[in-house]
């Protein structure tokens, strides 16, 4: 066998991060699942390997930002983690890995451990990913592990699980701005700090993409900036993407195949605005521009805001719901919204800024009255509600929950997720949820188990995924129901106990 040389820079991810996802919901699904679900159902159905070749936004741009910056095609190699032993060998000095949950300490992680046990795919994976590389690293003596992404603040709070990770370097934010000098630094064997900050660039130097994103996964904006105090992107004042670049994003995924895009936001409904006030005619006129491009499919998005919703029109709603469908048949495009909580006393007080100037009191009936708004538009919406604020009592979930009952007919879905400290400090657990929580629990998922399957088939059907694997998906969808209600059932007798 001829030895392999190595690429100086090999940028890689776990398999969550570079699946075959078609959907971005599919991926989210997939990212959801824990260790009870087994493997090969990862491998084969969830998360298969992709017959394109498609890496993590982040990493992209990663890629791009080098490329622009004095690196050639055959000095950065990005590939998925079956594939590294390929790539690295004596002349590889970086392996940079993005990691979306290094320590399984998000919400939605943390959320789904509570409810279905086991340990959450993301990190398994993850660590799974660092073994790999700190087997083939014996071959490649010069190279430093350097670990950024979604998920690279976990790390920061973790030294110990750094070390053994074998992760030299943990990466903060963004690094459009001075990745190549960090990796010429490395590669000159310069002394580095183990955190390394990022440096942002503005948003019209943030550099086109040159493969497949993930899901098709396109940035409109980076930040927000509304304040809540419990999220990363509370001070992070939102900077939109210049319209070239997102449709250069767009047009560099169709051609790689993608027949889905998603449109990725803080607040999707914010594009274009100039401090927190939404501008629907520049959301319009991107995406009328988006859907103009031979060969767009479905749009998705993933974030907007409750407040923004209530500064659209109706017919704005409409028109933004037509122009992310299209063609393409969907009848159930959605749109997750952070609701939080039906009382808005428990938001204000707990740093949330979702509520704009909604009057406290008012919150609850706002919040389902712009869901409806968006149900009449031809969205499905998506609430999450967060359980376990600081501050909360039983008569607050008891509120929530009656709240959720006022929607159950509506076609929505609701997904409750625990809350995640970002200060490092222990997030609440499944001992935290009480008999209330359960109850909150369950009602979210009558809901979900209705609604949840056929928004999916629903937007798998309309970015081709074959019939075949939609039926396998379905089938284990039902699986999963009918073991969470029996979850559901026992979690409840057991708080009650
Ligand atoms: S609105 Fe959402 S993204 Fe923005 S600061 Fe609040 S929680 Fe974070």
């Amino acid at each position: 066998m001829t030895a392999v040389s190595g690429k100086p820079v090999v940028l890689t991810a776990d398999r969550t991060l570079m699946a075959d996802h078609r959907t971005l919901f599919g991926g989210m699904i997939a990212a959801s699942q824990t260790t009870t679900t087994p493997r090969p159902l990862m491998d084969h159905l969830l998360a298969p390997r992709s017959r394109l070749s498609v890496a993590p936004l982040g990493l992209r741009r990663v890629e791009a930002a080098l490329l622009c910056d004095g690196f050639s095609d055959g000095d950065v190699a990005v590939v998925e983690p079956e594939r590294l032993a390929e790539v690295i060998g004596p002349e590889t000095r970086v392996i940079g890995v993005s990691a979306g949950e290094a320590c399984g300490l998000g919400m939605n992680s943390t959320t789904m451990t509570a409810i279905a046990g086991g340990e959450i795919y993301p990190r398994a994976l993850v660590l799974e990913l660092m073994r790999e590389i700190g087997r083939l690293r014996e071959r490649a003596p010069d190279a430093r592990v350097v670990l950024g992404g979604p998920g690279a603040w976990q790390l920061v709070a973790n030294d110990a699980l750094r070390v053994e990770l074998g992760v030299d370097h943990v990466v903060h934010g963004p690094v459009e701005g001075n990745v190549a000098g960090l990796m010429h630094a490395m590669a000159a064997e310069d002394d580095l700090p183990v955190l390394l900050e990022g440096g942002a660039v503005d948003a019209a130097s943030i550099p086109a993409i040159r493969g497949a994103s993930a899901m098709g996964a396109v940035e409109l904006s980076r930040g927000c900036g509304l304040g809540c105090t419990y999220c990363v992107m509370g001070r992070e004042a939102m900077r939109h993407l210049p319209e070239e670049t997102i449709l250069a994003d767009v047009r560099t995924n169709i051609a790689a195949g993608m027949r889905g895009i998603a449109a990725i936001s803080e607040d999707l409904l914010r594009y274009g605005c100039t401090g927190s006030k939404p501008h629907p005619e520049r959301l319009i006129a991107l995406l009328r521009q988006m859907r103009e491009i031979p060969g767009a499919g479905l749009i998705q998005t993933d974030h907007a805001n409750i407040i923004s919703v209530a500064a659209y029109s109706d017919a704005e709603l409409a028109q933004v719901r037509e122009l992310m469908v299209g063609e393409t048949g969907c009848r159930h495009p959605w749109m997750n919204l952070g609701v939080e909580s039906a009382c808005g006393q428990l938001l204000a007080q707990s740093g949330s800024a979702k509520l704009g100037g909604t009057a406290p009191a008012e919150w609850g009936e706002f919040a389902a009255e712009q869901l409806r708004r968006l149900v009449r538009a031809g969205f499905m919406p998506m609430a999450s509600l967060i359980m376990c604020l600081p501050g909360e009592t039983p008569e607050h979930v008891r509120a929530t929950l009656e709240w959720v009952k006022g929607l159950s007919r509506e076609p929505l879905t609701i997904f409750p997720v625990l809350y995640a400290p970002i200060d490092g400090s222990s997030p609440p657990t499944r001992a935290d949820l009480t008999r209330e929580h359960w109850r909150l629990i369950g009602a979210c998922y009558d809901i979900n188990f209705r609604e949840v399957p056929r928004m999916f088939r629903d937007g798998q059907a309309a970015v081709g995924v074959p019939w075949a694997r939609r039926m396998a998906l379905q089938l284990l969808g039902y699986g999963q129901v009918g073991l969470w209600s029996a979850l559901f059932a026992w979690h409840g007798w057991r708080a009650a106990q």
